[in-house]
């Protein structure tokens, strides 16, 4: 099939014809066949690189062109600005969903295409934004994660929501390939695609003792030199290509990349530039060792790097200057970086509870995807590692030749339920709840086996323990959301969350190191592991600083929130970045990630504790600004003007200037020596004004300068 043939605006046709696309792969022309320009529902779950995109800006394309408007849902705030960006340009406008969960962002309903996370489209459908029910045509990319663990019941009732909001509206689903596709493509009343076409030929195989095994054939590697993970490595690099390496955890990452570093010792420019970069960005110990790698070749990439970091090690990747990424599993489903050879060196990974356990297939195929660049790479090669001669036909058996995983539904989870079955009775879906039950018949859990009885129990049981916890009120047949309930949705919270806030800011005085371990206790928070080595700082804080916690508990999560809000204090006691990444074992994109996601828990808590315990009011305002900007409370006055944070009014105040009435008593070139004569000039203007009406610091958004961001 021909691209000219397509029904598509002409300005996109020839952007197509101009990048070399001029006929459609198979896959793409299956789904045409399917009914893709006749607004069919279609499941596309085909390999990784084989056009997924494509075959949806087609379509959202035509759909324009006729008067729709389209969502394009993504699992990752990354992978938002990627599609973005790819679709941005092409004469239609395209706008992306971010800023915070309690917003409707009105404004979105402007643009043609809409990219979004679930999570954050969910917040907009309890937040009614009143434009999502315009949309004609739905797109949701790695629609597999329906089966995640931690995301997929959102992803679920998100699709379901919509759907039930706008019944005509067309579905395109996007997939790797997985075990059970027909039963999600039932679900989706979708045509289902299912190919194993690849545009790069991908060989899977076996590497021991000196030669990659292939089902039928074998390559022999030059004389072994090194260790068999750096053997594969320079094999690739001598006949140009570049490695990406699978390993199991961060430590092991940043290990591969120094012992890859020592081996290829490449030098250019380019890498010198990238290291100073990546110096520059990242300070702390583990920033050195990336810049270190960098400078001769390798890399790591882990979540715990802070974000300008990572993307100098994937523009690095994409240039060809860098030859080998070491990177953590957990990267496989979004790093969009294809190199000729992947090796997947650890196959395992360690889970509490149950040891030592072998990764899904479906993660597995996700990493062994990567392999090869289209158009650059004659063939891509996957290569598992195995360590005895035994285990080579076990690694075929388990992951080569295995099928997929079936993906299975998590909303019979007991805390996904609650959350979702409340968005549903406060954004107007169900006000009953024979309702509650219609609309969870209609999804993907109760399609996929005969769950009724179960169904019915799991959702009585939820509706219970909302109402209970005051969040819901029945009268007679029908059920409404009480005040406290609809705050807790608009503001995305997980009920259990908003109950813990409410409860802990009616028990004892307020302190703020209470109020960051509660948070940090609550399920919506993201925990650090407790290390042997932490032991000694949790017990000196159990002995000395009980009285200022909230809760008190003795479970390992209890423990690992006391280490979790001790980062966030330090964070907010102006303490560096370096230190409390030494001091913790943690990367600064962790600290990035406790401050970001603190940073919505204190906006909600803030929220609740303004309607429902205003006594604590000013402080959790104060606390609030305190985490945002990461200052000392005495920081405050000063934090309050625009284009001021943490550095210049630590600076300012340092010189003895403490607050908006101290800049206007100061003389101006003081002022201008340390700020500057642009941020000095602005900053005055704002503190002439502010004096002037002698008012107390307002909450105005502040212009960015230091903050960290993610
Ligand atoms: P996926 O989303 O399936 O991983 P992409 O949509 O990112 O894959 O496509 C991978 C690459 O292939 C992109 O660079 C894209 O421009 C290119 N591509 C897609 N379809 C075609 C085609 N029909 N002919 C040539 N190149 C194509």
């Amino acid at each position: 099939m021909k691209i000219h043939e397509m029904p598509i605006p002409n300005h996109l046709r020839e952007a197509y014809l101009r990048n070399g696309i001029e006929e459609l792969y198979p896959p793409q022309a299956e789904c045409v066949t399917a009914g893709l320009f006749d607004r069919k529902n279609i499941l596309a779950a085909i390999p990784t690189a084989s056009g997924k995109t494509l075959i949806a800006e087609m379509a959202m394309q035509k759909e324009i062109a006729e008067g729709g408007k389209c969502l394009y849902i993504v699992p990752l705030k990354a992978l938002a600005s990627e599609k973005y960006e790819d679709f941005s340009g092409k004469s239609v406008k395209v706008g992306i969903a971010t800023g915070d969960p309690d917003q409707r962002d009105e404004y979105l309903g402007r643009y043609d295409i809409i990219v979004a996370t679930s999570e954050k489209t969910d917040s907009l459908i309890r937040n009614k934004a009143g434009w999502l029910k315009s949309i004609s045509l739905l797109v949701v990319d790695e629609i597999h994660l329906i089966g995640d663990d931690s995301r997929g019941g959102t992803l679920e009732m998100v699709i379901a929501q919509l759907r039930f909001q706008n019944p005509n509206m067309q579905i395109i689903g996007l997939s790797a390939t997985m075990g059970n596709p027909e039963s999600l493509a039932k679900w989706l009343d979708a045509a289902l695609i299912t190919s194993e076409w690849r545009p790069v030929d991908l060989r899977e195989g076996v590497y021991y003792n000196g030669a990659i095994h292939f089902h039928g054939t074998e390559r022999l590697l030059e004389t072994p030199k090194k260790d068999d993970d750096l053997n594969l490595l320079l094999d690739t690099v001598n006949e140009g290509g570049q490695c990406l390496v699978f390993v199991s955890s961060r430590r092991s990452a940043e290990a591969y990349a120094k012992r890859a570093a020592v081996t290829l010792k490449k030098t250019s420019d380019a890498l010198d530039e990238l290291a100073k970069r990546i110096a520059k960005a990242d300070t702390t110990a583990s920033g050195k060792n990336l810049a270190l790698a960098v400078k001769s070749g390798a890399a790591f990439h882990h979540a715990g790097l802070p974000r300008e970091a990572r993307s100098a090690v994937e523009e690095g990747f994409r240039n060809g200057d860098i030859l080998c990424i070491s990177s953590t599993p957990t990267l496989a489903a979004g790093l969009n970086l294809p190199a000729r050879r992947v090796i997947i060196r650890d196959y395992q990974r360690y889970e509490r509870g149950t040891g030592m356990n072998p990764i899904p297939v479906l993660e597995y195929r996700q990493m062994a995807g990567r392999a090869g660049r289209p158009r650059l790479d004659p063939y891509g090669e996957a290569v598992l590692i195995a360590k005895e001669q035994r285990d080579v036909d076990r690694l075929f058996e388990e992951f080569i030749d295995a099928p997929a995983e079936d993906i299975t539904s998590q909303c019979q989870k007991e805390n996904e339920l609650r959350s979702h079955l409340l968005a549903l009775i406060t954004s107007g879906f169900a006000q009953t709840a024979d309702e509650v039950r219609g609309f969870m018949e209609k999804s993907f859990y109760a399609s996929q086996k005969s769950v009724h009885r179960r169904l019915d129990k799991n959702i009585e049981k939820t509706l219970a323990y909302l109402e209970k916890s005051g969040m819901i009120e029945k009268e007679g047949d029908g059920i409404h959301g009480t005040l406290f309930g609809a705050l807790t949705s608009r503001l995305y919270l997980d009920p259990e969350s908003a109950m813990m806030i409410k409860d802990g800011l009616a028990a004892k005085n307020f302190t703020a190191f209470g109020m960051l371990h509660l948070l940090c206790m609550t399920p919506d928070m993201f925990r650090f592991y407790l290390k042997a080595s932490d032991e000694k700082f949790v017990d000196k804080i159990l002995k000395e600083r009980s009285d200022e916690l909230l809760l008190e508990d003795i479970s390992e999560e209890f423990f690992a929130a006391i280490k979790t809000a001790l980062v966030a204090e330090e964070w907010i006691s102006e303490i560096s970045e370096d230190s409390i990444c030494e001091r913790f074992g943690v990367g600064a994109g962790d600290i990035h990630a406790v401050v970001e996601n603190l940073r919505w828990l204190m906006h909600a808590a803030g929220r609740i504790c303004h309607e429902f315990a205003s006594c604590c009011d000013s402080e959790m305002q104060d606390l609030e600004l305190r985490v945002n900007h990461g200052v000392k409370e005495e920081l405050l006055p000063l934090i309050s003007l625009k284009g001021i944070g943490r550095v210049r009014a630590r600076r300012l105040f340092d010189r003895g200037i403490t607050n908006p009435e101290g800049l206007m008593a100061a003389e101006e070139h003081e002022v201008v020596s340390i700020l500057g004569a642009t941020i000095a000039q602005k900053v005055l203007e704002q503190a002439g004004r502010r004096s002037a009406k002698k008012s107390r610091p307002d909450r105005e958004e502040e212009e960015r300068e230091d903050v960290p961001t993610e």
